[in-house]
This record gives structure tokens, sequence and C-alpha cells, in this order.
């Protein structure tokens, strides 16, 4: 069987093109220092930023650029010692001598040789597609069918604070440079949460408000919750509840008139199915590296839409090269998107890019990069600076 199915593989496979054949696949761990006190329900205050890039370089001479992170938290089990072994001792054997373009066939060589693992095969996947524009000089977007809007709006994330007045002018300060939509994330003090969606609503009755407590809550806590909340007109509450517990997603969308949002529960396209059949969120937000990267997170975007569900293209907090990815993949898409927080981190949050001319972010609209590729080249010096040890 085995034999039969490797034998029809081969038959299947187009000629690789050899000019472009991959020479190396290279990890670069990062520490990335956070500006502030970066804080959300689970995992206390963090210092930095785990940034795992990948460069793929080929026999031509090109070079292609990936980001992920080793989030570590609900969600995410990587660490950078972990995405190191997975992406040099089991992905990149289906990655060398490969050309950039047999990129379908690599995508389904890594699915083979290692389950899962979305957060590590995401980079490559990435910077197969920076290869691919680079090499073809043209931007990604072209690459996934062209252009169908030339900015895409992003969202600001109020964190955890002490008091209310902390958020209310970090929100403030959002809301002078134009952001319109605010998630507000929760799952600490409910007491504290529940004045803070109140006060928020007050000062700005304008605008979209969103919950995220990163799966943090219980089932009966995010009942109290949301039963408070309700009142003050939310576009959506997001993944209350921990990510295995989909069922309980499915019960609160019954139970309360605010959209549920899943975030930790999807990560494969089967999460997603799963997150439908049951009518457990009207929302989806994907995260590039979450989802393994522009390739996997366009098929959950065509699922979602066809679904009915609203897309929020979401992130870790990420450099300009994770935050590209997102772009590029939103320029191409002709559907409705809601403004997502996929540029927090080169807004404000990480004190370093690593990148020469990072992403433009104006006002709430960050801007498609038009350059080939991704769009972006990596500042050496930074790197050289910012690297650690595997
Ligand atoms: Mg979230």
């Amino acid at each position: 069987m085995a034999a039969a199915n490797a034998k029809r593989n081969e038959r299947d496979a187009a000629p690789s093109d050899q000019r472009h054949r991959i020479v190396s696949v290279e990890t670069v761990p990062l520490h990335i220092p956070l500006a502030g006190q970066y804080k959300i329900a689970v995992g206390g205050v963090r210092s930095h930023l785990e940034v795992m890039l990948v460069r793929i370089r080929t026999a031509s001479g090109f070079e292609g650029i990936g980001e992920t992170q080793a989030w570590r938290r609900l969600g995410s089990v990587e660490t950078l010692a972990s995405l190191h072994e997975a992406i040099t001792r089991h992905l990149a054997p289906r990655v060398l001598g490969k050309s950039p373009f047999d990129l379908p066939a690599i995508a389904r060589g890594m699915d083979e040789a290692l389950d899962k693992s979305l957060y590590a095969k995401a980079p490559i996947l990435d910077a197969l597609y920076d290869l691919q524009g680079k090499i073809l000089n043209v931007p990604v977007h072209d690459l996934l069918g062209g252009k169908a809007r030339d900015k895409v709006a992003c969202c600001a994330v109020l964190l955890v604070k002490d008091d209310v007045e902390d958020t209310l002018a970090g929100a403030q300060k959002f809301w002078v440079r134009g952001y319109r939509a605010f998630t507000v994330k929760i799952g600490i003090d409910a007491n504290q949460d529940i004045i803070n969606v109140r006060e928020i609503r007050k000062r700005f009755p304008d605008a979209i408000i969103r919950v995220d407590a990163n799966a943090s809550m219980t089932f009966d806590g995010a009942m109290a919750l949301l039963k408070k909340i309700e009142p003050y007109d939310l576009d959506a509450a997001e993944q209350l509840i921990p990510q295995w517990d989909v069922e309980g997603l499915a019960e609160l969308a019954r139970r309360f008139n605010v959209p549920i949002m899943a975030d930790e529960s999807v990560l494969s396209v089967q999460d997603l199915i799963d997150v439908i059949k049951r009518r457990a969120a009207t929302v989806v937000q994907t995260k590039v590296s979450k989802n393994g990267g522009i390739w996997w997170t366009q098929k959950l975007w065509t699922i979602a839409a066809a679904a009915g569900m609203r897309i929020y293209p979401g992130n870790h907090p990420t450099t300009s090269v994770g935050a590209a990815s997102v772009v590029q993949l939103a320029a191409a898409w002709s559907g409705d998107l809601l403004d997502g927080p996929f540029a927090m981190g080169i807004s404000g949050n990480l004190e370093s890019d690593v990148v020469t001319e990072p992403l433009r972010v104006e006002g709430r609209f960050a801007h498609v990069p038009t350059g080939p590729g991704l769009g972006m080249t990596l500042d050496e010096a930074i790197i050289k600076k910012l690297r650690v040890e595997q």
C-alpha cells in the first residue's frame, strides 16, 4: 500500500525547477524586547518576544524569509529550541533540493514528516512565497491572484492595566491615532473587566469594542461576565473559555446576544470545521504563525467565509515580517475582513523591528508592500544584536 502510494505520488509530481533548488534552511532565534508592560490573562508579564525567523536560500542566489513565534501559552507548546528541532531535523529534509515553486508538494511532504506543528511550518511556507515573489519580481499578493485593497485596517489591543484610568488613557492614544476598534484584554479580575468595558463605552460611544480572555475563564465565569457586559454593545467576545471547550463556546453563543469569536480553538482547518459544525462561533481569529502561514490561513478564510463567519485577521505581536504575511494575504482577499490586531508588534508593542524598512502603518491602516515577495529586507546589524543561542 505504502509502495503504491509512493509510486502514485512520484507519477503525479511535476518536475522540479532545479535552477532554483533550495540549498539551505536556516533558523534565526531572536529575543525582541517588549515595550511597556505586556500583560494578558495568562502567563504573567513578559519582558520580550521569542521570534524564530527562517531563511531559505536557493542555488540561484535568492533568499526567502518567514517568521514564527515561540508563544508558549494556550494553543502553543512551542519553544525556540523545539521550533529549531522541528524545522531543521524534520521539516528541512522535505524542503532541501526542491524548488520554491514546489510549495504544494513541500506542504504535503511536511505534513507527512510531522503532524500538526503549524507554528514550525508557517515560516517555511511563508519563506517559499517570499522566494517565489523575489524570483518572479512580484509581490506575494500577485502570486495569490492580485490586489483587492491597498491598505488593511488594524484594531487596537488594550492590554491588562492596573486601573481603568490607565486603560482609558491607552484607548485615547489609539483613538487620536485614528483607531476605531478596541480589543480589551480581560480575564483576570471580572469586576475590573466590567468597569473597563463600561467606561470605554461611555468615553467612546462610537467605538467598536471586543473583549478577549485568551481562553482563561471558566464557563461559569464567562456566563457571569457576559451577563454584565452584554448591554455595552460588544462586537465580539473572543475565546473566553479554554480551547478544548468548543461545546462551551457553542453554549455561550446560544445563550447570549454577543457574537462569539474562536481563536485558540482554531489551529487547523479541521478545528475550524468542528467550530462551524457545532455553531460554536460566528467570528474566527487567524494568526499566520498559529495557522501554518499564508498557505493554510488562506484556506481557513475560504472555509470561514463560506460558512458565513466573520474573519478577524490577527497575529501574536510580530516583527514587520510576520505582519507583512498577513497584509499580503489580506491584500489578495476579495471578501470582508474585520480590523484585526495583526500589526500590534510594530505599532508599539515591540522595541525593535528587524527589517531595513518596516511595514508602513499610518493611522489604523497598514499599507500593502509593493516590493517583490513579502516586501521586507532584514537588517543584518539588528539581527546580529537580537540573536540568541539555540
Ligand atoms: Mg486571542
